[in-house]
């Protein structure tokens, strides 16, 4: 069942709201409750909500203030603002803010509510889609170039305001043309989705892998210095390294890989110097023979 939040310091409003719910004719939700900014903030971030029924005065905080720290923090739940009396300035507001919809207290009927909540479901909905083609590589599934930039330059500016070490590791699949040449494109497509599930095994949680370009790769690695990077290089490669790729008809097939490592402040002062550090110890990793990796 999907979950909805409500977020209110009237308790009264729990009771109502949850009246509602047991009246709607279409789809029945649960639904859970956070009395404070700070409650409500953290079940918003924490996921897993269809949708969030949001307090305009939530006791001496403003429900826009919480919309605007969860949509900052990434959060991607619809939202539909829930207000004391009519106002062309909350709703615009609201609006601005990043609310979908917008509903007097006084005026909400069992059916009025349902309504709203499927649209915002259905909008939400489309969003993710949304947000997924932006920001995720079609063949592979993995970061596209362009999240992975604006991540690189996020983590780059966090790592250097708390003086702390931030890793990168740029990864180039060995004589790939030779696949496509060999058993033709569709294989080749093949061999990049094994090799991107290959390489995601291998990583942490708070590691994030791209697809870089073509037959490039790139993981970014907080909290990693020199030797933690090329560790982590070194372990992808012997992924790559450890089976072969079987690809759909049954062919199998040895993909190898080479690696660049860089860490920064070790090798780099900026985001930019990072991918030149890695890039230059890749170069350096396929010079000396392939199947290796190699620290900038
Ligand atoms: P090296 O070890 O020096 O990296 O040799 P390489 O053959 O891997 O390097 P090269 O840059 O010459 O070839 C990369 C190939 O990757 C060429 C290109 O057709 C192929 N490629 C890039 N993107 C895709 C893709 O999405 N699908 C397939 N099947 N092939 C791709
Ligand atoms: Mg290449
Ligand atoms: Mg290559």
């Amino acid at each position: 069942m999907r979950r909805i939040l409500l977020i209110d310091d009237d308790r009264l409003q729990l009771a109502l709201t949850r009246a509602q719910f047991g009246q709607f004719c279409a789809e029945q939700f649960e639904l859970d409750y956070a009395a404070t900014y700070e409650d409500g903030l953290t079940q918003l971030l924490a996921g897993g909500h269809a949708a969030c029924l949001l307090d305009y005065q939530l006791g001496a905080r403003d429900g826009l203030a919480l919309i605007r720290e969860a949509v900052a923090r990434g959060c991607r739940t619809p939202i539909i603002f829930l207000t004391a009396e009519t106002s062309e300035n909350v709703d615009t507001a609201a609006m601005n803010a990043g609310a979908l919809d917008y509903l007097v207290k006084g005026e909400i009927k069992p059916a009025t509510l349902e309504r709203s909540l499927r649209y915002a479901l259905k909008l939400g909905e489309t969003l993710d889609q949304l947000h997924r083609l932006a920001t995720r590589d079609a063949l592979t599934g993995l970061l596209n170039r362009r999240e992975f930039d604006r991540l690189l330059a996020e983590e780059t500016e966090r790592a250097k305001r708390f003086g702390r070490p931030l890793a990168l590791v740029l990864l180039d699949l060995d004589l790939f043309k030779s696949v496509n040449d060999t058993h033709g494109h569709p294989a080749g497509d093949a061999v990049l989705r094994a090799a991107a599930d290959r390489l995601a095994a291998e990583l942490r949680v708070v590691d994030r892998l791209a697809r870089f370009g073509g037959e490039e790769f790139a993981v970014l690695l907080p909290e990693t210095p020199p030797a933690g990077a090329l560790d982590m290089a070194e372990r992808l490669v012997a992924a790559m390294r450890r089976a072969p790729v079987v690809l759909p008809d049954g062919t199998s097939l040895a993909q190898r890989v080479s690696a660049g490592a860089a860490s920064l402040p070790a090798h780099a002062a900026n985001a930019a110097d990072l991918v030149r550090a890695a890039d230059r110890a890749l170069y350096a990793a396929k010079h000396a023979g392939r199947d290796r990796a190699m620290l900038g």
